[in-house]
């Protein structure tokens, strides 16, 4: 290919967080060169849930500030903070309020918006090949600029997310939750086609890793980066997490779909060398866990039902409520121990559905197995409430969530 993408990658040093966001930008022709003076900016961090700042989980309020005070800096006035969290029981709102991000517009006279109750606009597009429409939130087309303000994780559905998949956050809570029902990494690949130009600033002050998009460990990288192709920014991400693209499919579709390239040698870096920045990431599965009393079957499962599971199982853990579900066998993947004695199985995944089909058509199994989803990979919101249902079990605590921010060295 002719001309490269440009991605900066600036290393925060003794740099305000103001100055590192700057500096980022001006290495890929600064802002005037995506937004004039009186136009409309919306801000789509990542907010996955009643996370707090600095565990690495969502868009720091530093970063958020930083790029609010440059767009103001130029002329830019009419600015939107705005994302739809997946985590659509809590809900945007209450989750900007309580992150500080509702106050932090406040204080510069910033709007917010929850995309999750924006009117929605049906999109489609002739290159999509696992869905026929999608409904996307109407400020993404409604304004001048989108800056996607994404976070470095791992994940546990994707292996990996950063700029592309933060994009997801703008489709309708419906959607959101039918991407888990289907193939969720060509879905999101066909919903790129449909997503406007953005400018990604990535806040990668602080990453994360293991067992991410909520609950992993954070990683102060202390780095800064900007691209305008969302692909050509995440392939410099997996870089520095020392991931290879064939593990994160979503990524892997958008490239073969010609919507740009994750591979370096088609990027022009900017910045800082990424050599003195890289590290591996632990991924997600690394983070598998026992938790007493369930049996829990994995064979020929990938890391997406894994890792689901695991988030599934470890918040009912957390509030408690795990014992409570006597005889709890899950399996995820296609295969099952010949001996294993049938108590209460819950098939998770797709990849389960043959093994449903067996189970349910004999005699002695039948009252015993459960499909909970079907999913690839399903959402572990899903997981939850399907294995609650099986039990007739509610929430002990309905407004329990994780906020977990560690105490994290400077980096
Ligand atoms: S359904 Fe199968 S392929 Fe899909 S995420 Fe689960 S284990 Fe992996």
């Amino acid at each position: 290919m002719e001309k490269k993408y440009q991605v900066s990658v600036v290393r925060q040093r003794e740099m305000t967080v103001q100055e590192t966001v700057r500096k980022a930008v001006d290495l890929i022709g600064g802002l005037k060169k995506f937004v004039q003076p009186g136009q409309r900016v919306l801000l789509k961090p990542n907010y996955t849930g009643l996370l707090v700042p600095g565990s690495g989980a969502v868009t720091s309020l530093e970063v958020q500030e930083a790029v609010v005070l440059l767009l103001q800096e130029m002329g830019v006035t009419d600015i939107t903070i705005g994302d739809g969290c997946g985590t659509a029981h809590i809900g945007t709102t209450r989750i900007f309020e309580e992150t500080g991000v509702k106050a932090m517009a406040d204080r510069l006279n910033v709007k917010t918006i929850d995309l999750n109750l924006d009117r929605m606009v049906e999109k489609s597009d002739p290159r999509f090949r696992e869905i026929d429409k999608v409904k996307v939130a109407q400020t993404m087309y409604d304004v001048d600029l989108v800056i996607n303000l994404p976070v470095i994780k791992t994940h546990a559905m994707t292996n990996a997310t950063c700029a592309s998949k933060n994009l997801k956050g703008a489709i309708a809570p419906n959607e959101k939750r039918r991407f888990h029902k289907i193939l969720l990494h060509q879905a999101i690949a066909d919903m790129l086609c449909v997503m406007p130009p953005v400018l990604t600033i990535v806040d990668g002050l602080v990453a994360q890793e293991g067992l991410g998009p909520a609950e992993g460990t954070p990683v102060p990288l202390g780095i800064i980066m900007a691209g305008e192709n969302t692909l050509a920014v995440d392939g410099v991400a997996l870089n520095i997490m020392e991931m290879p693209l064939e593990d994160v499919k979503h990524l892997c579709c958008a490239v073969e779909m010609g919507l740009g390239s994750c591979d370096l040698k088609d990027i022009e870096l900017l910045g800082d060398d990424i050599a003195e920045i890289r590290r591996p990431f632990r991924p997600a599965t690394s983070d598998i866990k026992e938790f007493p009393g369930v049996e829990i079957y994995t064979e020929n499962a990938c890391c997406g039902c894994i890792s689901t599971l695991m988030i599934a199982l470890g918040r009912m853990n957390a509030i408690g409520d795990l014992p409570k579900f006597k005889d709890l066998q899950v399996c995820v993947g296609t295969t099952l121990p010949e001996d294993v004695v049938f108590k209460n199985m819950c098939f998770i995944g797709r990849c389960t559905r043959t093994l449903y089909n067996k189970t349910s058509q004999e005699a002695d199994k039948a009252d015993k197995v459960h499909l909970i989803c079907e999913g690839c990979a399903p959402c572990a919101l899903e997981v939850e409430e399907g294995i609650r249902a099986v039990y007739n079990i509610d929430r002990s605590d309905p407004n329990f969530c994780f906020a977990s921010a560690e105490s994290i060295e400077k980096p």
